[in-house]
């Protein structure tokens, strides 16, 4: 009978059921001749078992199986076999490991060499037994035999993966030299690393060691992201906490507030004060009318952002919207002697807009092109945007806004100048929430030393 002939006639079930016993032979003399004394004359004998049975595996590997080339080697090997030398290794904080084999003596043979290592071994004999173990302990690796009956290596392997919690296990697979195929297989699947039959004691405490030392970077990075995350989520209740206290505040403040504010100008309107009383009492009024305006920007502004503002829509024109800005504006420009101009294209049809939040959004931008102007001229031009839009222009030829704050500008309390003493970095973020509320959209452009331009658009086709 020729050898091809006999590898069809030697079943993969019977192959496997040869190595296993070959494997447990090499495995226990080998633990056996590393008790032994050198000068034992068991040492030597011990070494002959090895290498016999090195040599039979490496025949039926050779000969029965198609991984020829490798048992070749692997006999080649065998034959100039010798004692495994202890090496200086660098030392592995021992780990807690889960063996699974249905083997008995493999996984006899395993835990033995595991258990000489430091570790605390466990093992099973089953896909199924080790999902169960792993679920209910914290173990640090797992060394999984691949061809398994029942749930085979693959199936542990694919179900590890999926589950969220025993994913960070480390798995190294076991498989015999001829089964290298599937080795890589497993590899590809997520395995971390392999180990062949018969165990190789160096390798195994290698690729242990190194396995081991993965699962720990991994738990010491868990950890640090668990702290993050606890870190972040106690940053977002102060945060909470501290709008929920300002806002409280702040309502708060608005009703004793306005009951001052009728009162002084109840005493203003009355008649009977002396000059410098009069003066005294229209600061007091100007102050107030500045806190009031900043309580109302702020509550405003976070009544649009939690979405709870409804925007009342009604047919607005642009020129009447821009006339009633620069109504509003006129003081200020006059006192900054700044030059109010508007262009609007007269085709500009009617469109649906809350004329409020509009005409403020408006105040707001001419208001800060003023302020940041002085003695220049300020333009507001309304004319057709891109698909129909409206598209309004606020530009100024002011002192300009340096480029890397064109993201943050339309922040909440995003003042470019930090000790600026004027506004509360709140007017942009309205306008951007009122503009993108009418689904429409703003930005900036500017040139430090030139000016800047603001430019909103908003849809004509809005629900009235
Ligand atoms: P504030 O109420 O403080 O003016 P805003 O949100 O309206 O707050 O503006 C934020 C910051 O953006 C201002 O403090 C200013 O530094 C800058 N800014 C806004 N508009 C202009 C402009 N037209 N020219 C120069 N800087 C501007």
């Amino acid at each position: 009978m020729t050898v091809d002939a006999a590898k069809n006639l030697v079943p993969a079930e019977l192959l496997h059921d040869l190595r296993n016993p070959l494997n447990q032979i090499i495995g226990y003399s080998e633990m056996l001749a590393e008790d032994s004394d050198e000068r034992d004359h068991m040492a030597g004998d011990l070494q002959k078992i090895q290498s016999a049975s090195r040599l039979i595996l490496a025949i039926l590997d050779a000969n029965f199986t198609a991984g020829a080339a490798v048992a070749n080697r692997q006999r080649a090997a065998s034959r100039s076999y010798a004692p495994v030398q202890p090496m200086a290794e660098p030392a592995i904080e021992p780990g807690r490991i889960l063996v699974v084999d249905d083997e008995p003596g493999n996984r006899d043979v395993l835990c033995r060499r595991l258990r000489r290592q430091g570790h605390a071994v466990e093992a099973v004999g089953s896909g199924r037994e080790a999902l169960i173990r792993l679920a209910g302990g914290a173990f640090d690796v797992m060394l999984l035999d691949i061809m398994m009956p029942g749930m085979d290596g693959y199936e542990v392997l694919r179900r590890v993966n999926e589950s969220e919690e025993l994913r960070n296990v480390p798995v190294i697979v076991i498989s015999a030299l001829s089964e290298m195929q599937s080795a890589v297989r497993c590899i590809e699947a997520g395995a971390e690393d392999y180990l062949t039959k018969p165990f190789d004691a160096t390798l195994l405490k290698a690729r242990v060691g190194a396995s081991l030392q993965k699962k720990r970077a991994r738990d010491r990075e868990a950890a640090l992201f668990e702290q993050l995350r606890k870190n972040f989520k106690r940053l977002e209740e102060l945060e909470k906490l501290r709008d929920d206290m300002r806002n409280m505040i702040v309502h708060d403040l608005r009703t004793p507030l306005t009951s001052l504010m009728m009162g002084m100008e109840m005493l203003g309107s009355g008649g009977g004060l002396t000059e410098t009383q009069r003066e005294v009492l229209m600061l007091a009024l100007g102050g107030g009318r500045t806190l009031l305006g900043m309580i109302n920007d702020l509550l405003d502004v976070e009544k649009m952002e939690s979405g709870m503002a409804t925007l009342h829509y009604a047919e607005v024109m642009a020129a009447p919207l821009v006339a009633s800005a620069f109504e509003q504006i006129a003081a200020l420009a006059r006192d900054a002697g700044t030059k109010l101009v508007s262009e609007i294209a007269p085709e500009l049809p009617a469109f649906a807009a809350d004329e409020k939040k509009i005409t403020r959004t408006l105040v707001n931008l001419i208001g800060n092109a003023v302020k940041f102007t002085g003695a220049g001229t300020v333009t507001v031009l309304a004319a057709r945007g891109d698909d129909e839009n409206v598209r309004f222009i606020i530009r100024d030829t002011g002192q300009g806004i340096a480029p890397e704050a064109f993201e943050t500008i339309f922040d909440k309390f995003s003042q470019l100048d930090p000790h600026s003493k004027i506004g509360t970095g709140l007017g942009l973020a309205f306008c951007k929430l009122a503009v993108e509320a009418h689904g429409g959209r703003i930005s900036v452009a500017s040139t430090l030393g030139v000016g800047s331009s603001f430019t909103f658009e908003l849809p004509v086709a809005a629900q009235v």
